[in-house]
């Protein structure tokens, strides 16, 4: 806490989103003066469609336990692995590959339609400022000529294309996927423990589903579960452009299953969809963008969460990296004491985020949206077979990091088979 005779730091944030609020409450426990400008209201978040399925693993979890975020923990259904297909290629809608493996610490999706209005509500009885405008750079402007730092928290807004893609850190140039969402009641339960289920047909896409909390239509919650639809584009899971109103949206789902993924489609069958607006389809091009924006007057202005980092959702790492992020921005921040948030701070603490943790999830997130190559092919197989690979590769979720070790060379890949194989033959 800071002296109460000292005016205390004052820092503004685009965005009500998983970074914003998060560094924003966090800010304020610190005794800062935050203000936090969005462009939708919590009714307009409540009332919206779904924005994504923002499955958070235990390490980002805990951060928001640490902050006193974790308001629905209780009431959100725990997923307790993670669990892999691949369909027979003969077509015969059998599994020709399946494992499961335990996470050592459950995760959660809670949907962002409730979690943000929740947050919003929060973030101003600890005392933080909430405004509601249409932030653009005259805005922009106004903020950095009134606070001492300005954070760009605008996840896939217009606004944030103001900072620039980083080419160098943005291999991938377009959309890899269309992507689907479906938030759905009246799933039957696996024979074991909750699971991300995450099925890979080769060529066509991906498909993965887990439990998550959503809001019941009143001032309520509801367990429900989340169908995430990844389509290769122009293959037969890109189907989604005349999927117009709720009724077709869920028909498309439950024929995608149907088609490809029996098993899934068998437990799928009786489903409903949560709500009119539990449902959304588009793309994404994963973009690293520059960390700073430099705005007309000179003042300069630092990229957050999305806005500077966005991946396809194929690894369910956004809402975890903004997480991270902004915990790193939290620390980063209470470090720099009474000093300037100057320019070259600001690409210090993005870079130092960047080159200890994002890079490696970047890489890994883009390695899933090209054809697996031989070896990892090899190393999904052998999951099958030995429990300790499987172990591995599902709690590499928590912290993609751990895949540099063995996901992209094929010596590194044989030396963790080899390793667990003969750990197990002992
Ligand atoms: C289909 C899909 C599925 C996903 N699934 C997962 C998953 O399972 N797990 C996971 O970790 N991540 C997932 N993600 C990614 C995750 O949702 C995002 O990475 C995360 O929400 C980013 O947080 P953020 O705070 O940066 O941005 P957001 O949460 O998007 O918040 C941005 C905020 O900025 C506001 N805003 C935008 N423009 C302006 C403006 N001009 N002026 C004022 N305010 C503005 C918005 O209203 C919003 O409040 C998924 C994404 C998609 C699209």
């Amino acid at each position: 806490m800071q002296s109460e005779n000292i005016t205390p730091r004052s820092v503004a944030i685009v965005g009500a989103g998983q970074a914003g609020l998060l560094l924003g409450c966090g800010l304020l426990d610190k005794g800062y003066s935050v203000t936090i400008v969005t462009n939708r209201t919590p009714e307009d978040v409540w009332s919206g469609r779904v924005m994504s399925s923002q499955f958070i693993f235990d390490p980002a979890l805990q951060i928001e336990r640490d902050l006193g975020l974790n308001q629905w923990e209780a009431d959100c259904p725990r997923t307790e692995g993670i669990g892999f297909s691949i369909p027979a290629p003969d077509g015969s809608g059998t599994q020709a590959l399946h494992w499961h493996a335990r996470l050592d610490a459950y995760g959660q999706s809670v949907d962002q339609r409730l979690k943000m209005p929740g947050w919003m509500k929060e973030f101003e009885r600890r005392g933080g400022e909430l405004r509601y405008d249409d932030v653009g750079v005259d805005q922009l402007e106004t903020l950095a000529a009134e606070y001492e730092l300005v954070l760009l928290a605008g996840g896939k807004g217009e606004i944030v294309n103001l900072l620039g893609r980083d080419d160098s850190r943005s291999p991938v140039r377009q959309p890899m996927r269309q992507l689907a969402l479906s938030y759905v009641t009246g799933m039957k339960r696996t024979d074991y423990y909750e699971c991300v289920n995450f099925n890979l047909i080769p060529g066509v896409g991906e498909y993965f589903v887990f439990p998550a909390l959503t809001t019941d239509g009143a001032d309520g919650t509801k367990a429900c579960d989340i169908m995430v639809f990844e389509g290769v584009p122009g293959g037969p899971m890109d189907c989604w452009g005349d999927a117009k109103t709720p009724e077709q949206h869920l028909e498309v789902s439950l024929n995608i299953l149907k088609t490809f993924l029996p098993w899934e489609y068998e437990r799928s069958r009786d489903c409903q969809l949560t709500d009119d607006n539990g449902r959304i389809a588009g793309r994404i091009t994963p973009t690293v963008r520059n960390a700073v924006l430099t705005l007309p007057s000179g003042r300069k202005v630092l990229g957050l969460g999305d806005a500077v980092l966005v991946n396809d959702p194929i690894t369910g790492q956004g809402s975890n990296n903004a997480t991270k992020a902004a915990k790193h921005y939290l620390d980063a921040i209470l470090a720099h004491d009474a000093s300037a948030f100057d320019e070259a701070w600001m690409r210090q603490t993005f870079d130092d985020l960047y080159n200890g943790y994002a890079e490696k999830v970047v890489r890994w997130t883009n390695s899933l949206l090209f054809p697996p190559p031989e070896h990892i092919i090899k190393l999904l197989g052998a999951a099958q077979e030995l429990p300790a690979v499987a172990s591995r590769i599902a709690n590499g979720f928590n912290d993609p990091r751990d895949y540099a070790n063995y996901w992209f060379a094929p010596e590194d890949t044989d030396r963790l088979i080899n390793a667990e194989a003969q750990k197990l033959a002992a």
